[in-house]
């Protein structure tokens, strides 16, 4: 099985989770042995993470996406942002906040679960009063976590793991946007989102009436 950062392998991950024995759990539960807690932060692009969360409701997992209100590559309170929210709703999932450190307003929008975006060690297991934070003691060691950050596991792709059921329970954070889109590195990765994003932003241009011909 290669490792890569695809669809393809991402559903390989998930099925070999469910091999392995794990639950899906929500963040606020737990952890129970067998618990995983897949948490999705999406840094840069909405489409990314609706592309995941709709192969993971086929396959029957519910995941924790955090989103930001502080993001320079997308608006959540666009039409864009308001319909994101919706569908990841629909298809069953839980949405927190992927807060900038220190600002953590959650309104009606989330459930009270955050995660911070680019953590500093100084305040990153700090608790957060009235809302779960996955980075808290709770829910996050290092024995229990894995990331897949810059298309790196640090500790190796958790696949084997899973399958095995060798984790007594896990949190897991995957970035939709590093196996939505192509590319064997992640600079190529990247490049390959700009791309799409390109696009995307022409056609946003036409619909609102400004000629791009
Ligand atoms: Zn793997
Ligand atoms: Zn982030």
């Amino acid at each position: 099985m290669s490792c890569s950062f695809d669809l393809a392998h991402y559903r390989e991950l998930l099925e070999a989770a469910n091999t392995g024995g794990y639950r899906f759990a929500h963040f606020g539960d737990g952890p129970e042995p067998g618990d995983l807690f897949l948490r999705h932060d999406v840094d840069v692009s909405l489409a990314a993470a609706v592309t995941m969360a709709e192969l993971e409701a086929e396959l029957d997992v519910t995941a924790t996406y955090l989103l930001m209100t502080e993001s320079v590559f997308y608006n959540l309170a666009s039409s864009e942002g308001v319909d994101a929210i919706k569908r990841l709703r629909e298809l069953g999932h839980a949405v927190g906040l992927h807060a900038v450190h220190p600002n953590v307003a959650l309104d009606d929008r989330f459930d009270p679960i955050v995660s911070w975006h680019n953590p500093r060690p100084e305040y990153m297991t700090d608790e957060i009063p009235g809302a779960v934070t996955a980075y808290g003691t709770r829910h996050f060691s290092p024995e229990t976590y894995r990331s897949d950050s810059n298309q790196h596991w640090r500790s190796g792709c958790p696949h084997d793991d899973l399958r095995a059921g060798a984790f007594p329970w896990l949190q897991i954070l995957v970035h939709p946007a590093i196996w939505v889109y192509p590319g064997e590195t992640m600079g190529e990765t990247m490049r390959a989102l700009v791309e799409a994003e390109k696009k995307r932003r022409l056609e946003q241009l036409a619909a609102d009436g400004i000629h791009v011909d």
